[in-house]
């Protein structure tokens, strides 16, 4: 499974801090931002999923998210959502 990795520069390896432009480098990280928002979009959409008894869809974004964008919090994210997977049976729609 993905494990956390910090976010830098792709070009100077420098520390990703949520900017457009690299502090260091000026390289322009707006396709790494991009990638960070799509990651806690997919993560607010698994915690909603999880609050409304969709176990298997909160699995599968948490999942999505992590493979974008690892974190310590995705992954535990993951981690519920697949233990209520496993443990309760949704009902049908
Ligand atoms: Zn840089």
């Amino acid at each position: 499974m993905t494990e956390p990795i910090p976010l830098r520069c792709p070009v100077c390896k420098a520390g990703f801090r949520g900017q457009c432009q690299c502090p260091r480098c000026s390289a322009d990280l707006s396709r790494l931002m991009w990638i960070v928002a799509l990651a806690t979009q997919l993560r607010q959409q698994a915690r909603t999923a999880l609050y409304q008894g969709q176990y298997q869809r909160a699995c599968h974004l948490s999942h999505q998210a992590l493979e974008f964008h690892a974190t310590v919090a995705g992954r535990r994210l993951f981690d519920i959502s697949r233990i209520m997977t496993t443990v309760y049976i949704e009902p049908l729609a």
